[in-house]
């Protein structure tokens, strides 16, 4: 399962009465956060998330009300005595654009891994120093898979979504009726092939059915283009930006390459997700909610997002 919290839901430029737009995601008591505008930290601050144990932080774009808290950020983990490295991951130039900004900060006591323009999908994985990207290796089932696309916007920009394998039931009667040594049990347990005393065994020799596992997309900022119905297929949990509430807007939100509510609504429904969650609001845009029917008529499960909105996401 993992917990997730709203960091913001803002877009453009922080206000006093709302942060930029910035999830944090729980999982196996260490953290993800996506996005990082200014302010975010003192959100995180705010929200209890605690900063020693964000081992990844996704970053989908470069637009200051994106970014421009990471520097900061950074120097704050530094200063909770963090010492295990931490993966950044983003487009490129991310790589150059981190170099210049986190020239600035003195000291830091852990590295810092850049991931530019990931594969399409990674493994995201639980080890002694918290969570760690991999390649995927078809000989084992990965724990988590991260999937990145590129999205329309004014910028190079990342969407991402998170997939959380469910193991399958390990079935002793299975193991027995296949005749798999007990030495080996765990191993295929865990998902991987094993080659013993001269034959190979995998892991459909002791496991149930496959499960369904937990999906969770994020989506800013971006036109909703076609590509993205399939990438968010089946999201229990769609948080998408609707940058503009009212339908009066789509002319704004084709010029600036965002979206309205009810086209990320529109995205919901064509991508059979669960439920809906709009962030990263206009700051021309001082009560959200008042719009929401527009995404509600579209897609009924849709929420409006808010500073400090919580959830659990549980296998089902
Ligand atoms: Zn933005
Ligand atoms: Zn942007």
């Amino acid at each position: 399962m993992i917990d997730l919290t709203l960091l913001g839901s803002g877009g453009g430029m922080p206000i006093p009465e709302r942060f930029l737009s910035s999830l944090i995601i729980e999982y196996a008591g260490r953290k993800i956060l996506i996005d990082c505008g200014e302010g975010t930290q003192v959100a995180m601050r705010k929200f209890n998330t605690g900063f020693k144990t964000v081992d990844i932080i996704c970053i989908t774009h470069f637009h200051g009300d994106h970014f421009y808290g990471l520097p900061g950020l950074l120097a704050t983990i530094g200063n909770s005595n963090r010492l295990e490295p931490l993966t950044i991951i983003g487009p490129k130039p991310i790589r150059a654009i981190l170099e210049t900004s986190i020239l600035p900060i003195t000291y830091l006591p852990y590295d810092i891994y850049v991931v530019e323009s990931p594969p399409e999908k990674v493994e995201i994985r639980r080890t002694k120093e918290g969570l760690r990207l991999y390649e995927l290796d078809s000989q084992r089932m990965p724990e988590i898979i991260l999937s990145t696309i590129q999205l329309d916007h004014s910028t190079p920009c990342l969407g991402y979504s998170f997939y959380l394998n469910r193991k399958p039931k390990f079935l002793v009667s299975k193991a027995m009726e296949n005749k798999v040594p007990r030495d080996i049990w765990k191993y295929l347990q865990e998902g991987e092939s094993i080659a013993w005393d001269g034959a190979i065994y995998t892991p459909d020799m002791v496991l149930g059915d496959e499960r369904r596992g937990i999906r969770l997309s994020y989506i800013t900022d971006s036109r909703p283009i076609e590509a993205l119905a399939d990438f968010i297929r089946g999201s229990d949990l769609f948080i998408c930006e609707g940058t503009y509430g009212s339908d009066d807007d789509l002319d704004k939100a084709i010029e600036n390459k965002h979206m309205t509510f009810r086209e990320a609504a529109n995205l919901a429904l064509n991508g059979e997700v669960e439920e809906l969650l709009l962030t990263h609001f206009s700051q021309s845009m001082d009560n959200p909610t008042e719009f929401k029917d527009n995404a509600v008529s579209v897609f009924a499960n849709t929420q409006i997002g808010y500073d400090g909105w919580k959830k659990t996401l549980s296998y089902k």
